[in-house]
């Protein structure tokens, strides 16, 4: 029994042991990645419920090879623990803002505001205003064409931090969206708290909005607070017209899902939409 145990022991301090080493070899790979521009930018439109395009959010992939694409939901917890979430987060806003700036002059892309993805993390620290500042002076991106979204997780923070980054960054002129309403631990309380311009309804209210009861109330009556709250409100995840239909009917502001537009990568987004044909 007793060369069990030790056998058992070896056994996990060798599987601890490989789980580390592929996590550090992991992380050299996206600090890799990150030095050369391997994460790039994908744009997938948003419409108003006149089917006008009104923005696009972003969404960043590791283009590791040629043929190899990774989707943020194999890294972005990664980047998030192991704190590579700042540098990859930094990219992003920075080459959205590049985007932003270089579209001023087309009629079309010239309108549109790009709805960045911020984590937790970078809200937590206290220079992400005067990072984002930066970055926007740097670029000479216009801050009332940026959004933030945040979703409810940043709400477990302390209030006082948030809320004060918050408005130093409106202040600016950029907007926020509330990610993922409704699937986390938020307080309608906090909708009032926080200077928040839009909520965005969650895929999976979207998802059976047409086919079941209790999701069409659900997406009714965050429409109906949204409304009230005069905050603007997008629905995710739109793949079928029954669902797009269902939210027009409802008064939804605005929508973005595959049936509308898939996420594009940044160039071909802008070739597609531009009035003018920049880039
Ligand atoms: P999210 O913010 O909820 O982003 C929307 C996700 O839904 C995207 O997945 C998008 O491709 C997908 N999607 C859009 N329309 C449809 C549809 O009609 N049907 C279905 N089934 N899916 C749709 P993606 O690009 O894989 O992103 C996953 C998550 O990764 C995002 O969820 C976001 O939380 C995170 N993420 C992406 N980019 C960034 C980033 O730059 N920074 C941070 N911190 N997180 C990011
Ligand atoms: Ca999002
Ligand atoms: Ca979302
Ligand atoms: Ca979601």
């Amino acid at each position: 029994a007793k060369a069990d145990g030790r056998g058992i022991a070896r056994f996990f301090d060798r599987s601890m042991q490989d789980a580390a080493d592929r996590r550090a070899a992991f992380e050299g790979a996206m600090r890799n990645g990150l030095s050369l521009g391997q994460f790039r930018l994908f744009c997938q439109p948003q419409f108003d419920a006149r089917g006008r395009l009104r923005g696009a959010e972003v969404l960043v992939r590791w283009q590791r090879g040629e043929h190899d694409l990774i989707g943020p939901e194999h890294f972005i917890g990664f980047a998030e623990e192991s704190g590579l979430i700042l540098p990859l987060g930094e990219h992003v806003l920075n080459e959205t803002c590049r985007a932003l700036a270089r579209w001023q002059d087309d009629s079309t892309l010239g309108r549109l505001k790009l709805a960045v993805n911020v984590s937790v993390h970078q809200m937590r620290h206290p220079d992400f205003p005067s990072a984002v500042a930066g970055i926007l002076d740097g670029t000479g991106a216009p801050a009332g064409r940026l959004c933030l979204e945040l979703t409810e997780s940043v709400f477990a923070e302390d209030m006082h931090e948030i809320s004060g980054r918050m408005h130093q960054l409106r202040a600016h002129g950029i907007c926020f969206s509330l990610d993922d309403f409704g699937t986390g631990y938020s307080s309608l309380a906090y909708l009032k708290r926080f200077p928040l311009s839009e909520l965005k309804i969650d895929r999976s209210f979207v998802r059976d909005v047409s086919t079941d009861a209790g999701s069409a109330s659900i997406v009714e009556a965050i429409i109906a607070l949204a409304r009230k709250l005069k905050l603007d409100i997008v629905a995710e995840g739109v793949e079928h017209e029954a669902q797009r239909s269902f939210l027009v009917h409802g008064g939804c502001s605005s929508m973005q899902g595959f049936l509308l537009g898939r996420p594009l990568p940044l160039a071909e987004f802008e070739h597609q939409y531009s009035a003018a044909g920049v880039g």
